[in-house]
């Protein structure tokens, strides 16, 4: 349907999460946020008449997510382990003794109700998530505040609606929706949802993605437009919710569906074919990766290999920093994850203020540019080992290497060496076995390793080029300010003469070059990027069917003769119509619908 003919209808836009088109009838779900009245307690007696409520309020939430957990373990089954781990973290929150002890605090020390006391420990851990730089991490805060909202719902005695409790087949319409609604969603009997709120980044979002049901967010006004049994189209590749259409547009969604899900079923069924273009050249590609459980996906979507394990997931939601131990059970369970044949573990990107209160560190003016990542490790050299250690101690199990973030530099470089061969030889000497060939890489996302990728690779084992730092770095956009989104151009000509002189440079080393930032798994720039001679390419699971059906169609003479057209060009908008017209000549199925409106 083109944007004229949506303008024609009454058709809400918002930000597709989760591709795939759903008709359906909708259910408004009653989630309205319970609001928090202040009472003074006048005497002793009250106050711990608050406490007792508050601790039966937390054991009542506890019981309520464990079985919620349940029915998701049922509702999916082991495919999809994302689910029960988010009910995991909620209850790690309900338990988290700093914010289980700030609330009984504020009850004593300043003689205010459960709901008011809680409601204070709620605001000041956000004025500490306000600060971080980090969408995703930052976006975090909703997690606390929907474990609040369920904490408050049992001290008011009022019934959280369970979405595993709707009966039939609906599509959810909601102000918001939490990570644990959206897993219960798993049942089936969800076909997809819409709500006024959200974003890409959230967890929410993430869920949808893996269970795979479409869905649309911050349409703003999808709770005051739509009600329970409305007929309802969510198309969430477009980002598109049309309220009660007239049979001929229901029909034309109908058309469009059947050709969206055999066009997917056509791609997934060739997902495991190899990333081999028509002349021969063979791309590596692999899934990034934020937890264990999204293996068994990354390989179902056609991965062999983890092209970019984010680490820092793992201190994420947890006061005491990960042992030794825990971080080399990871490992190797991603090491030997079933299907996997190789992993490149990026040692964590954390610093600034994300993770003050665990690692001690200052807080920053501009974070971003602050001690994180690689700087961070040269300076805290002992959590840096503890790392190190698990990550060699796992190579023993398959093939890995190991990236390090945000390099800036020959010294970085030389300093982070200096460091692994030594946790190496500690390991070698006593005793424990490693692959002691392992292979080490950078990140190339800060312009300085740009200019500087010549003498970089003669230094390292292979470069992983991350375009959401780099076009950050680069273009000066902050990556999270919406404001800005629009700068945030991955064919800027600058980003693609940055891109050449990489792969220039690293295979003059004779290195491998690959990419996992977000373009590498946007299938506008798929033959812009084999055109590169990119050797990886590295992406979010769901995206890996499209970008190999592309890859396998191409050649790499066609592709690099595409770039040299649009390299001269002089913005990136010439440069994206001019390969959209392209992608929608030469592969008209792989081309998301939405590319045939300018
Ligand atoms: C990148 O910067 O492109 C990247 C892959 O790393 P992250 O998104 O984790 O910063
Ligand atoms: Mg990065």
């Amino acid at each position: 349907m083109s944007e004229n003919e949506l303008k024609t209808i009454a058709a809400l836009r918002g930000i597709g999460v989760s591709p795939g088109i759903v008709i359906g009838r909708a259910y408004a779900l009653n989630h309205q946020d319970i609001k928090e009245t202040l009472y003074k307690l006048d005497n002793g007696r009250f106050v711990s008449r608050e406490i007792k409520r508050y601790k039966r309020a937390l054991k009542d939430s506890k019981r309520e997510l464990l079985d919620i957990k349940k029915d998701v373990k049922k509702g999916i089954g082991d495919r999809k382990g994302v689910g029960p781990l988010l009910i995991d973290v909620y209850i790690m929150i309900l338990e988290d003794k700093t914010f289980v002890a700030s609330t009984l605090k504020n009850i004593e020390e300043h003689r205010v109700n459960a709901e008011w006391a809680l409601k204070m420990t709620i605001s000041s851990h956000r004025e500490i998530f306000d600060k971080i730089e980090d969408g995703y991490l930052r976006e975090r805060i909703r997690d606390l505040e929907y474990v609040g909202q369920r904490i408050l719902r049992n001290l008011s005695g009022k019934m959280h609606e369970k979405i595993s409790d709707i009966e039939g087949e609906v599509v959810i319409i909601a102000r918001d929706l939490s990570p644990a609604d959206t897993v219960q969603m798993a049942t089936r009997k969800i076909l997809g949802f819409a709500t006024d709120m959200g974003g890409k980044t959230s967890h929410t979002a993430i869920v949808a993605k893996s269970i795979g049901i479409p869905a649309v967010v911050g349409l703003e006004k999808v709770t005051a437009e739509v009600s329970t049994g409305d007929v309802i189209i969510v198309d969430g590749t477009a980002g598109v919710v049309i309220v009660n259409p007239d049979p001929e547009v229901i029909k034309r969604y109908e058309d469009k569906k059947r050709h969206y899900l055999a066009m997917e079923e056509d791609m997934i069924k060739d997902a495991h074919l190899p990333a081999v273009t028509a002349d021969g050249h063979g791309v590596g590609v692999g899934a990034n990766i934020e937890f264990v459980e999204e293996i068994p996906s990354a390989v179902f979507h056609g991965a062999n290999g983890v092209g970019l394990y984010r680490t820092e997931f793992i201190y994420i939601n947890r006061k005491a920093l990960p042992t030794e131990e825990e971080h080399f059970l990871n490992y190797k369970k991603v090491i030997e994850g079933e299907g996997i044949k190789w992993a490149t573990i990026r040692t964590f990107d954390l610093g600034g203020d994300k993770f003050i209160s665990d690692a001690g560190l200052a807080e920053e003016i501009n974070p971003v540019m602050g001690l994180r990542a690689i700087r961070f490790c040269l300076k805290e050299v002992e959590l840096f080992k503890v790392q190190l250690r698990a990550i060699l101690r796992a190579s023993a199990y398959g093939n890995t290497g190991i990236l390090l973030p945000m390099i800036s530099g020959i010294q970085e470089i030389v300093d982070a060496r200096k460091i692994i061969d030594e946790v190496k030889e500690e390991l070698v000497s006593g005793g424990i076995p490693i692959d002691e060939d392992i292979k080490i890489g950078i990140m190339i996302e800060v312009p300085s390793a740009v200019i500087l990728a010549d003498r970089l690779a003669e230094k390292v084992d292979f470069f992983s080029i991350g375009t959401n730092d780099l076009i950050q770095y680069a273009l000066a956009i902050d990556r999270v300010n919406e404001r800005v989104t629009y700068l945030y151009e991955p064919l800027h000509p600058a980003v693609l003469m940055m891109l050449r002189q990489v792969v220039d440079a690293g295979h003059k080393a004779g290195i491998k070059v690959a990419m996992c930032g977000e373009m590498a798994g946007d299938p506008l720039c798929t033959p812009i990027l084999l055109g590169l001679e990119l050797d990886g390419l590295s992406m979010t699971p769901l995206a890996i069917p499209r970008v190999k059906k592309i890859i396998r169609n191409s050649t790499v003479s066609e592709s690099k003769e595409l770039l040299e057209t649009v390299m001269p060009f002089s913005t990136a908008r010439e440069i994206e119509q001019y390969v959209r017209d392209y992608m929608i000549r030469r592969f008209p199925e792989c081309c998301p619908v939405t590319w045939q409106v300018s």
